[in-house]
Order: C-alpha cells, then structure tokens, then sequence
C-alpha cells in the first residue's frame, strides 16, 4: 500500500507536470472508482471539464487537485444526480481527492512541446505499469489541453477519486479526509505529541500502534518497519513500556524513515527516469523492509520477519533490542 513518500512523490512531480493545465476531458471506465462526497458515482464529468489546475497538495495518504471554478457557462446535465451538478456549479472551485488505498497507482504521459514523450508513474507499483496506457486496470482518464494524461489504475478498486468543493474540504477537512493524526513532516509533530497519541493504545505493541492513523498520520507497513529499526527499538515493545528516551528516537525515527522514503522517490520500483534523470525507488536503501534473510546494513546480524496483526514486520534483532 502506498504510504505518505510515495504519495508526497506524485505530489511533487504532478506540481511540476499540471499545475496551470486545463482539464478537457475526463472519462470514466469504471463509475465505482469516481465518486462524489457521500460516496455514490460522479456522473457529471462535463461540468469539471474546461477547468484549470490551480494546487495539488497532500494530507496523510491523500492527494488533492484543487481546479478552478468553470469558465464556461453553467449547464446542468439532466442525466446526473442533483448533488452531482450542485457540486460541479460552476461558479465554485472543486477538488479532486485521489485515495490509492491497496493497489492504486498514477500515471502520466505527456509531451513537452516537440520534446520526447516523458511519463511518471507513482502509487502501488505492478507489472503492467511501464505499458501502454490506458490498461485494464485503468479506472478513469484525466486529460489536459497539453495533450497530457493522468490515468488513475487500480487493480482492486478499493482506491477512488472523490469529487468535493474545495471550499468545504478545506474548512470540514474532518468530514471529507476522515479523522487524521498529525503530518510528520510539518513542524508542529513534536515528539511530545508522538508520546500524547501513542499512549492512547498503550496496550498495544508500538509498530500497530504506529500505523493507526490517529496517531501520527500517513504511515503503514514499510515506514513503521524502517522508523522502529532506526530508534534502535524493538517492533514487539508494548507501547506502555516505551521510555520517554525511546519515543524520543522513535520520533526521529519517523522523520528519518519518511524524508529518505522522499528522497529516494518512494517504494515504486520505476525502470524509467524522469525529465530530471532520477530514478525512484526508496526499497534499495531501507534499512529492514524487504529484506528478511539479508545481512543487516549496520551490524551484519540476519534481518528477521515477523509477523504483527497480519502484517509483516521486519527487524535487525541485534540493533532492535
Ligand atoms: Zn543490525
């Protein structure tokens, strides 16, 4: 599943690829996978087509596309829902939320001017993703006036794109994004507030403990795995035992974890390389995950997995004690 790098990475690299394009198409394969706020099909893809892109901004796993209001005379499509066209009124900015969950995946193709086509590709990473496009996976099509696709795939279909009003996912973000914890990465995570979120299941071992939304947002198997080996803390400590020292490292743990997550463009395995010559893939330097079986990069010691609520856990049982 993708986690907060892989989805912080599309961020960064769709800012530079859409930001300012204009939305001329939109085509939807399979109505379950666009959806409006309460859930139901978004039927209406007339009313966002003609609009820009203003802002593409992340908040834990979720990823959004803020388009302007229409330029285009309001015309309400007879066959869609009243709250679908309520939504799409084109006097008001809407946003687009992209939640990959399991298995959801962003790609885009496109050209820069007579340049060569460049492509991007970010999300749960699969066989078919360096292939033509769209494939059978592919859920909805988002095209722009550049000649430039986004096409959201997603083999399970647990992921979809929510069609909201900007104004109302930024004021009842609650409502809309879902009861988050803090954002790591922002300055306000103190390790303090680490220590506040984490006790509320202090029953718990530390690394379920640590994928729980609530309490620090954005983190699931592969960065728990890799924060817990870089506090030099056990991934089976119950989370009562943790010494203020500890969550002290933890908390630096995290941070670690996700900005090398970022900095490494994230856990999609990409043979391809991107306008600036990058190549992304975060598997290659982690310290634990994936790696049960190999020598341990800091002490030589056999990298160990575990099983933990149903996931696999990864750890050095020598640095981890
Ligand atoms: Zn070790």
């Amino acid at each position: 599943m993708p986690e907060l790098p892989e989805i912080e990475t599309i961020k960064i690299e769709l800012q530079k690829k859409i930001i300012g394009s204009k939305l001329t198409k939109i085509q939807i394969l399979s109505p379950k996978s666009l959806q409006n706020e309460k859930g139901q099909p978004f039927d209406y893809a007339q009313g966002l087509q003609g609009r820009k892109v203003l802002n593409i901004w992340r908040r834990a796993k979720i990823l959004g596309i803020d388009l302007s209001s229409s330029l285009r005379d309001h015309e309400v499509a007879k066959q869609s829902s009243t709250d679908n066209n309520e939504i799409a009124r084109n006097d008001k900015k809407v946003t687009l939320l992209f939640h990959l969950k399991m298995s959801g995946q962003l790609v885009w193709k496109g050209k820069r001017g007579k340049g060569k086509e460049e492509s991007f590709i970010g999300g749960h990473p699969t066989e078919d993703m360096l292939g033509k496009m769209p494939n059978i996976h592919t859920r909805v099509i988002f095209s722009f006036a550049d000649g430039s696709h986004l096409y959201f795939n997603d083999l399970r279909r647990f992921g979809w794109v929510k069609v909201v009003r900007s104004e109302k996912c930024k004021v009842q973000s609650e409502e809309v994004l879902g009861k988050l914890g803090p954002e790591p990465l922002e300055k306000g995570f103190i390790w303090q507030i680490l220590k506040t979120n984490l006790l509320k299941h202090k029953t718990q071992v530390v690394k379920v403990a640590l994928m729980d939304q609530t309490v620090v947002a954005g983190i699931g198997n592969i960065y728990a795995s890799e924060a817990l080996f870089n506090a030099k803390i056990d991934p089976r400590t119950k989370v009562s035992q943790l010494t203020d020292r500890q969550i002290q490292s933890l908390h630096q743990g995290v941070l670690r974890a996700l900005r090398d997550g970022i900095k490494y463009g994230g856990s999609t395995r990409a043979h391809f390389v991107d306008a600036q010559g990058h190549k992304g893939y975060f598997l290659d330097y982690a310290y634990v995950y994936g790696r049960s079986g190999h020598k341990c990069k800091i002490c030589g010691a056999q990298i160990k997995k575990i099983q933990q609520a149903g996931r696999g856990t990864y750890l050095c049982p020598s640095c981890q004690r």
